[in-house]
């Protein structure tokens, strides 16, 4: 017996090389993860945390969050990292929901989860983190200090779970995605090879850690590669460019890519030895990616996956990086498109819903069987809700989430066509596409358009896709905003617009 994925994600590690290179220029071994590692997991086993128990972590982006991840796998416990973000009355929720034996949170959060503990009998811990002062604060780290740096990690298999992951919930309610160990490891096998992650590599890390971008498909392919990782506590700017010129690779969120655009220190010198750079967690504009190239010589490398799936889809490392589309099917995953209600799979070049299947897809929701079972074909294959299409060479393109779908006087209406219509216009910058109900159409086309000029003429913005798009798919409004609403991970946050906007044709 093993531990599955600690043991894959170290197998051979070279103790002497470095993981993690911290802010303030503190260098982390392979051998201090280990050690850390170990000695955090015998904290846990001694907060009685067995086998199965879910550790809830509400914690900021430090190194000793990844050790604490590393020691729930070492004890067999399922790591349930949540958005720092997250407001107390949020938390008990994922509390509640998941049973978790063990709630960590930052010290200056712990008198306000107090009520969250008592409520729900869960174990109120915090975690610490080094900084000049050492861990006088009777954190868990600080009582991890000086322990043993050894221990026999409790024996899991391929199928036992090694963390549950909330789904960012932009419709309905959060659901917790149950990942197993091979899950993770299958995928880290699969990104490693795919993007050529070696010893050599230098990852700038300006992810979040409580999502599956930062947290698996950052840190666990760093750790089976034996790479190292420039580890900054959020995206800035400042930081992410003092450091671009130290790293060979980078991870990003669209939004990463535009704010690194809108700098002019960003340029070829700065990232002339990067090897790649990879983007996911939302769509990068077609636009964006043909400046990137124009400005740095790169071609971004775009993914695709979500917190239930792990990575399905990437654009090659070596052949073409096609803008606007998220590539190929990772080795060992197969997708397919359907029809959302039949199942059965449309044309060649039609757009349906993404069906996946593979090691990297989870085991349902936690506590959710009816959800999970609707969300699952009787052949295995998962229902992403992404609308897509796969193209004539193979490349597949994400069109826009199947909630997104706009049906307007019951015709079907994929926002993002219409989006990329208007962002090819003169002084647009961005636009996000909603259904807003309407008496007569169920629902209408609006069009919610950042402008690049404040010239920017909403009629001839309509003029110009006119002869472009059917009459029925044009926006019946446009609404100019400054700025799109956006989650931590990018997401343009179309609920929030569907709010704004609900009353427009209200005839009351
Ligand atoms: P999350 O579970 O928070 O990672 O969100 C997953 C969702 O993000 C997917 O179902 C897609 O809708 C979206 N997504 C992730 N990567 C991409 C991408 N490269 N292009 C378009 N949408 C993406």
């Amino acid at each position: 017996m093993t531990n599955h994925l600690f043991d894959g994600l170290f197998y051979e590690a070279d103790p002497t090389a470095p993981f993690a290179v911290l802010p303030q220029g503190r260098t982390i071994s392979y051998q201090e993860v280990f050690d850390s590692s170990a000695q955090l997991a015998q904290v846990l086993i001694e907060l009685n945390v067995k086998p199965g128990d879910r550790v809830a972590a509400q914690v900021p982006k430090t190194i000793e969050a990844v050790f604490l991840y590393l020691a729930c796998l070492r004890c067999g416990a399922t790591f349930l990292p949540l958005n720092t973000a997250y407001t107390a009355a949020e938390l008990a929720y994922f509390v509640e929901d998941s049973g978790a034996k063990l709630l960590i949170c930052n010290p200056e959060n712990e008198q306000a989860y107090q009520e969250i503990s008592t409520a729900t009998g869960c174990r109120l811990e915090t975690l610490g983190a080094s900084n000049d002062l050492g861990f006088a604060d009777g954190s868990m780290t600080e009582r991890a200090a000086g322990r043993a740096t050894q221990i026999v990690n409790v024996d899991r298999d391929a199928g036992d779970l090694a963390a549950i992951l909330y789904t960012s919930g932009t419709t309905g309610r959060s659901k917790g995605a149950m990942l197993s160990h091979d899950n993770l490891l299958s995928n880290a096998q699969a990104l490693v090879e795919l993007w050529q992650f070696t010893r050599s590599d230098v990852l700038l890390h300006a992810l979040p850690i409580f999502h599956t971008h930062g947290l698996f498909v950052a840190v666990n392919t760093s750790l089976l590669a034996g790479s190292s990782m420039i580890f900054l506590p959020s995206f800035n700017l400042d930081a992410v460019i003092e450091k671009l010129p130290d790293s060979s690779t980078m991870m990003g969120v669209p939004t990463f890519y535009t704010r690194l655009l809108g700098d002019d220190r960003f340029n070829r010198d700065l990232v002339a030895h990067m090897r790649l750079f990879v983007s996911g967690s939302a769509p990068l504009l077609a636009d964006t990616h043909v400046e990137f190239e124009q400005r740095t010589g790169h071609r971004v490398l775009e993914r695709y996956g979500m917190t239930e799936t792990n990575m399905n889809t990437s654009n090659p490392f070596d052949g073409e990086r096609r803008a606007g589309t998220v590539g190929f099917p990772l080795p060992g995953v197969r997708v397919r498109v359907c029809e959302a209600e039949s199942g059965s799979e449309v044309l060649q070049g039609e757009v349906g819903v993404l069906e996946v299947s593979g090691p990297n897809v989870f085991a349902g929701y936690w506590n959710m069987p009816e959800k999970t079972a609707a969300e699952f074909r009787s052949d295995g294959f998962f229902i992403t809700g992404d609308l897509s299409r796969i193209d004539e060479d193979g490349y597949v393109h994400i069109v826009g989430r199947s909630k997104d779908l706009i049906i307007s006087g019951g015709l079907n209406i994929y926002p993002k066509e219409i989006e990329l219509a208007l962002d090819e216009q003169d002084g647009v910058l961005e636009s996000a596409v909603v259904g807003v109900p309407h008496p007569d159409f169920g629902e209408a086309v609006v069009a919610v358009v950042v402008p690049s000029s404040a010239s920017m003429d909403p009629d001839a913005v309509l003029a110009g896709i006119g002869d472009q798009l059917a009459r029925f798919k044009q926006p019946k409004r446009i609404h100019v905003v400054e700025e799109l609403p956006r989650n931590t991970m990018g997401k343009v946050q179309k609920n929030v617009l569907r709010d704004e906007l609900n009353d427009l044709f209200s005839t009351n």
